[in-house]
């Protein structure tokens, strides 16, 4: 196990494999995250003691300026290994409540109200698979871009960095791991951005909220304002770590109009790293939840006012285990709940190769 999850993850800089350790890789297949050289596989059985995962190198962390993506993916794993975030994880909140919210007598608060960006009005259908987000199939690129702010209440400790680091690599572990012929690969770019921007305190949009200090964190960045900003980003990312795919992913502390949202289709997600009041020990499944609407999976919980219909995803499928129609109530789902389970239906919303 690793985390709370069924993997065997193991770490490996490619360039450092023995010859017992490349074996352990051709059996392993490919890696479930891709950090700069490290990357991390998921062992077919529970790992021997030679080829246990390396501890990150923390001496290596720079005390300031930028640390790599590298440094910092190597210091999610080690985190997602230590005694402190297994009981986290052992100890979660809310765990297997539907994202519904307390409306509905179930989590603290619905994942997204119903007039998300993300969410289609009845009888709309979902965009045409975007060419930046079409299917979990491949190398995917994620730019997790952390932005804080000047004053203390919108900073990030190192300690909180690699707590949501770890928290995104948990949540893409699942999604990978789910992949029927182990095909995915998340190949990470990680920004930590400080913009000179207060806090907005008022606004009615989502973009209200976002705008004020997502557009210097992209200037910062080197690309434009807005969403095309984020699109050119993504696109970029694409290019530059040679995926299939790109999307990125914002965490802050600035106030948002709601705690988390995506793009149905891409081509970004925000968080805010208080997770509202799932807290932050749910940011994995939330993350994964919100990737799930990046690459055109539909909501699935009843207060989402989701209908069995439809045509979502690469595949094109109905939204059959909507709990406002689904017999019983549909099956547990990242898509519906909190829990690591997939219903029938969303592994074909996400694209996977080798379903039946
Ligand atoms: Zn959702």
């Amino acid at each position: 196990m690793t985390a709370d999850l069924s993997t065997n993850e193991f770490v490996m800089l490619t360039e450092s494999a023995d010859e017992g350790t490349r074996s352990a890789l051709r059996q392993a297949g490919q890696p479930l995250h891709q950090y700069g050289r490290a990357s991390i596989f998921d062992a077919p059985q529970p790992l021997a003691e030679e080829i246990a995962p390396a501890e990150a190198p923390m001496s290596d962390m720079p005390p300031e300026g930028e640390a790599s993506t590298e440094q910092l993916g190597l210091a999610a794993f080690a985190r997602r290994r230590s005694d402190e975030f297994r009981m986290e994880k052992e100890n979660r909140s809310h765990a297997a409540l539907s994202w519904s919210g307390e409306d509905n007598g179930e989590g603290p608060s619905p994942i997204h109200p119903v007039d998300g960006p993300e969410f289609l009005a009845e009888g709309e259908q979902p965009a045409p698979a975007a060419s930046l987000s079409g299917r979990l199939k491949g190398r995917i690129a994620v730019g997790v871009v952390i932005v804080e702010g000047t004053a203390s209440a919108l900073r990030f400790s190192n300690s909180e960095q690699i707590k949501v680091l770890a928290e995104v690599q948990n949540g893409l572990s699942y999604l990978a791991a789910q992949a029927p012929r182990k095909d995915v690969t998340f190949v990470h770019q990680i920004k930590a951005l400080r913009v000179d921007v207060p806090d907005t305190t008022s606004g009615s949009t989502y973009e209200d909220f976002e705008r004020p200090w997502r557009d210097p964190a992209l200037a910062q960045l080197g690309f434009g304002p807005g969403l095309s900003g984020c699109r050119a980003y993504a696109a970029s990312l694409k290019t530059a770590l040679a995926t299939d795919w790109a999307y990125v992913a914002f965490f802050t502390k600035y106030t948002l109009r709601h705690f988390a949202y995506a793009s149905l289709g891409g081509p970004r997600l925000v968080m805010h790293y208080l997770n509202d009041g799932w807290g932050v020990d749910n940011i994995d499944r939330v993350f994964a939840h919100e990737t799930g609407h990046i690459f055109n999976a539909p909501d699935e919980y009843g207060s989402s006012g989701c209908n069995c219909g439809g045509s979502w995803g690469h595949f094109g499928r109905p939204n059959s285990n909507c709990a406002n129609c689904a017999p019983g109530g549909g099956s547990k789902c990242i898509m519906r709940s909190n829990d690591w389970a997939m219903c029938s239906e969303t592994p074909y919303h996400l694209g996977y190769s080798g379903l039946p």
